[in-house]
């Protein structure tokens, strides 16, 4: 499924070769970062890793569709990309913060422009779940910690990478 995934990223490079996001595809490592609501913290989790763990025969679960457009508030997507995307592949949510009273808040750390495509086409996306030890090791590679450290240093400088 990795492979065909990747696959797919390129003939959708080839077929759309001025959008911006069919393009940064091909470039890895894939790495999604998101600045946390309650104390600014910035996360940043190893895509490659998240595809790979997800891969293990776990069942996706549906996200239903109010749910959908909270995390879609936060996930900025590009509308032009959205007739690029097929909904082959489910996304990937995990818990990016926890209420006080402890309960996740998940988001979609994968597939927000799948999600955005489902939610204007009306249809049910689904999800695979990552469990907490997974996220943490997604946090914890090379590729999402340089990744994170460098999105730092640009943004004290006022610039910032472009956030999926
Ligand atoms: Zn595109």
């Amino acid at each position: 499924m990795y492979s065909s995934r990747q696959q797919a990223a390129l003939l959708r490079a080839q077929a759309n070769p001025t959008c911006a996001e069919c393009v940064s595809r091909l470039e890895g490592p894939e790495v999604y970062t998101v600045t946390r609501y309650r104390d600014n913290a910035l996360l940043a989790w190893d895509i490659d890793l998240a595809i790979e763990l997800c891969q293990d025969g776990r069942p996706p679960i549906e996200i239903p569709p109010d749910i959908l457009d909270n995390i879609l508030r936060v996930n900025g997507t590009t509308t032009a990309h959205l007739d690029h995307v097929l909904l082959d592949f489910p996304g990937i949510a995990c818990a990016v913060d926890f209420t006080p009273e402890g309960d996740p808040i998940r988001g979609l750390i994968d597939g927000s422009h799948r999600a955005a495509r489902a939610r204007r086409d009306r249809v049910r996306f689904f999800a695979y779940l990552l469990t907490d030890e997974e996220s943490r090791r997604c946090q914890n590679t090379i590729g999402a910690r340089t990744c994170a450290h460098l999105e730092l240093l640009l943004r004290s400088q006022g610039l910032a990478f472009r956030q999926e």
